[in-house]
């Protein structure tokens, strides 16, 4: 028990002690992860289906902490963003993932876009925007190559200034995916209002597509999604029967475990290279 001031006492679980000393532990190591080189980024190949052509790729994050080991990003990117460390990590993601595309374009394999996962965090700064620019500018990567992606959740913050500051980017040529689409709450209607290019299908939809129900649903979102200008890809694909039915449907993109695992920076010209022998 806990005194909790006025002679009230509050009993703390003991699970809910240690999930707040882990989330203190994470936090701690995380604060110098950056200077310390402990973050890189892997690369998952998103493929066009109607060429079968590599489009780009999707930066994922990774973070090996000497001391704690490798941490999945499920476990500190919430982390993250409660204590705000997700500002300079994004930011950092950003450059990194610009830069390395661009290079790539440089040493010969042009044309590949980059897919970059931005947190709500990020968008509701007000300098969001130029720092977008600035990185572009910086790395010379033109903006048609890049695509944020952002989840359903972002608009419930603030809706108005998100929107404007995503329209201009988009107004700029960068793409908008709507990441793990299906598993929030739009409404259709509230959708059409969102400076979005692409949806992102979630995995969820793919896992049992072999399922008559899942099926049905995962290729409504595709004419849900051209019917509105869109573009849709698919994510968690690991099968060739789930990549089969995604063909049929038109899905545009997709990506998963059956094309490839996200690959570390210094083997993707290599994965590139054996993919087009
Ligand atoms: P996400 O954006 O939905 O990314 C897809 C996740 O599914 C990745 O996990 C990827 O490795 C995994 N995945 C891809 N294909 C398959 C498949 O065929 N089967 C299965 N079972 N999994 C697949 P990862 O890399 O552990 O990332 C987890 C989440 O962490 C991401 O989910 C994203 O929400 C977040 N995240 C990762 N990197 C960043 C980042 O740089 N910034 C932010 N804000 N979030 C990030
Ligand atoms: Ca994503
Ligand atoms: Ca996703
Ligand atoms: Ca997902």
């Amino acid at each position: 028990a806990k005194e909790a001031g006025k002679g009230t006492y509050v009993l703390y679980g003991q699970a809910m002690q240690q999930h707040f000393d882990e989330r203190m532990i994470i936090e701690k190591h995380l604060r110098n992860a950056i200077s310390n080189n402990e973050l890189s980024l892997h690369y998952q190949p998103l493929v066009d289906t109607a060429s079968g052509g590599i489009w780009g790729f999707e930066a994922l994050i990774r973070w090996n902490s000497p001391v704690l080991g490798f941490v999945s990003p499920l476990s500190f990117i919430k982390i993250a963003e409660d204590c705000r460390l997700i500002v300079p990590i994004g930011e950092w993601v950003l450059r990194a993932a610009c830069r390395f595309i661009k290079e790539l374009h440089t040493e010969g394999y042009e044309g590949y876009h980059i897919s970059v996962n931005i947190s709500v965090i990020q968008l509701m700064l007000d300098d969001f925007t130029d720092m977008v620019l600035g990185i572009l500018k910086e790395t010379g990567l033109p903006p048609e190559y890049l695509e944020l992606e952002i989840t359903e959740s972002i608009f419930m913050e603030s809706f108005e200034a998100i929107s404007s500051k995503l329209e201009s980017l988009k107004e700029r040529g960068i793409g908008i995916a709507l990441d793990d689409f299906g598993t929030g709450y739009s409404s259709l209607s509230y959708l059409k209002q969102l400076p979005i290019t692409t949806l992102k299908i979630d995995k969820s939809f793919i896992d049992s597509i072999d399922t008559p129900n899942n099926m049905s649903l995962a290729r409504s979102i595709v004419t849900i999604g051209h019917d509105m200008g869109l573009k849709v890809t698919a994510e968690g694909v690991e099968t060739r029967e789930q990549l089969a039915f995604l063909e049929r449907t038109s899905c545009d993109k997709i990506q998963g475990y059956f094309i490839s695992r996200p690959i570390p920076e210094k083997d993707v010209a290599s994965w590139v290279e054996g993919r087009r022998a």
